[in-house]
């Protein structure tokens, strides 16, 4: 089976790394990262040009089916593979990771976008803790005192009483609680990406009382086909070859 993994989360590499023995695996990465992190076996990088680039590159290449595992507000590539693969007849696979869920001792403040978040975040008057990913760093630019966190420098000068913090995780309880009491960080800002990688910060800001703010994760479109597990991506990968 020739199958096209889009990835750019730990789930990809992981599958990329399952199936490379059986499958002939090309991943794809949208090349936001200055370094990301290679999956095993071939990989392309760089975005397709839309539905119509995705549908003349799963032509070319001979796709038999796609695997989306891209991190879950990765929502327009989600749509573009859906839309790409039903005009294809190609088999589309969706692997997303549980979301998180909070506890009944968590205090969390549930909001359904970027902007929502700023509001709510601002509404405290007390220093941010911004973890959503330099691409989405701008919606926050109008908050006086934040900490924002990214892997790459954000392509904008941030505030004069920001502090940048560059930083790849995973990061341990010990280390998210640090950062939190250094800052005097009030209040933590995250999308729902869900997943063990970077689930620290809020098992931190449990145990220090910090309020969150959650950004709530889009919908897949409807009648999208998706498991929550790597292993059951790769069940379903093995079953398409035995169906041949
Ligand atoms: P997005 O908004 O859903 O996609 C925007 C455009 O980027 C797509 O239309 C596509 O361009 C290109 N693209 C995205 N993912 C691609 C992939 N895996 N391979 C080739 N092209 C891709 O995506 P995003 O939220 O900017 O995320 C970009 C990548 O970073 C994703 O692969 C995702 O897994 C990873 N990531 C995202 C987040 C996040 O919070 N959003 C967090 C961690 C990792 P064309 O239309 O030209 O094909």
């Amino acid at each position: 089976m020739r199958i096209l993994l889009l990835g750019g989360t730990g789930e990809a590499r992981t599958l990329a790394r399952v199936l490379a023995d059986r499958h002939d695996v090309i991943s794809s990465l949208a090349g936001r990262l200055n370094m990301p992190e290679l999956p095993a076996g071939q990989v392309r990088i760089g975005g397709f040009g839309g539905v119509d680039g995705l549908v003349n590159w799963l032509r070319e290449n001979a796709i038999d089916a796609v695997v989306d595992a891209t991190h879950p507000f990765a929502a327009a590539i989600t749509a573009n593979a859906v839309t790409a693969t039903r005009r294809m007849g190609v088999p589309l696979l969706v692997l997303r990771r549980p979301q998180w869920e909070p506890s009944e001792s968590d205090r969390w403040d549930v909001v359904d976008d970027l902007a929502a978040a700023r509001a709510q975040a601002e509404s405290y008057g007390t220093p941010v803790f911004l973890t959503v990913g330099r691409q989405e760093l701008a919606t926050f630019a109008t908050l006086p005192v934040a900490v924002a966190r990214v892997i790459d420098p954000p392509g904008f000068e941030i505030p004069g009483d920001w502090v940048l913090i560059q930083q790849r995780g995973p990061f341990t309880v010990a280390e998210e609680r640090e950062v939190m009491l250094r800052y005097g960080i009030g209040v933590l800002v995250t999308k729902n990406s869900g997943g063990e990688q970077t689930s620290a910060k809020l098992a931190a800001a449990q145990q220090l009382g910090v309020p969150v703010v959650m950004v709530r994760r889009p919908l897949l479109p409807r009648g999208t086909v998706s498991v929550a597990s790597v292993s059951e991506a790769a069940q379903w990968v093995d079953g398409l070859l035995r169906a041949t």
